[in-house]
């Protein structure tokens, strides 16, 4: 890309690194912020770095947050003995939209896959555990239906049961191997109601 001046070429190749955007759409968002007005650009790049620095992971749901527990864990409206195990943030923030679980949740950040090299040890499982210490008494299981979250629901469950706690699953219908955040609210509440114990 000689024929662009350094500094564009820099700017279209960071782009280019992010996830499904390809040379053709990073070259559109390069120039497309070149033509932003210089504050809009500082207050986006200052926002990018701000939550790349304060974001972390909150001490007891492992939800990504910028305090050291997040609003969902805080709120003693929310059912504190009822944990759902989703796999990421965006599953959290799909069950959140429908406004219809008072629970709270426990994000793994992944699931088990054999063929990528993941185990237990790779996901928040441990952190899990810990918590099942405390008073709990229903762990929801919303990992995906694919073969990694049907491997991983499967996996929580056998190390939950000797613990005697009750241990569902939601309900199928959810499509296999379906993103949960692209599915819709009254889907993931079917899902939620038709839960089944495990
Ligand atoms: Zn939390």
């Amino acid at each position: 890309m000689e024929y662009y001046s350094n500094q564009i070429s820099r700017l279209i190749e960071e782009f280019s690194r992010l996830p499904g955007i390809g040379s053709k759409s990073a070259g559109r968002l390069a120039f497309h912020v070149i033509n932003m007005p210089k504050e809009q650009v500082e207050a986006l790049a200052k926002t990018l770095v701000e939550a790349r620095n304060n974001v972390c992971y909150c001490q007891q749901c492992c939800t990504l947050t910028d305090q050291e527990i997040c609003p969902i864990c805080k709120n003693p409206d929310r059912d504190q003995k009822t944990i759902m195990v989703v796999e990421t943030p965006r599953d959290l923030a799909a069950y959140e939209k429908t406004g219809k679980y008072y629970g709270t949740y426990h994000v793994l950040h992944g699931a088990i896959s054999p063929m990528l090299g993941i185990g237990p040890g790779d996901i928040r499982l441990k952190e899990l555990m810990e918590r099942l210490e405390g008073d709990i008494e229903e762990v929801i299981i919303a990992t995906n239906s694919s073969l990694e979250g049907e491997t991983t629901a499967m996996y929580i469950s056998k190390l939950i049961k000797p613990v005697g706690i009750k241990v569902s699953r939601i309900a199928s219908g959810v499509p296999v191997g379906g993103d949960l955040e692209y599915i819709d609210e009254v889907t993931l509440l079917r899902a939620l109601e038709g839960r089944t114990l495990l």
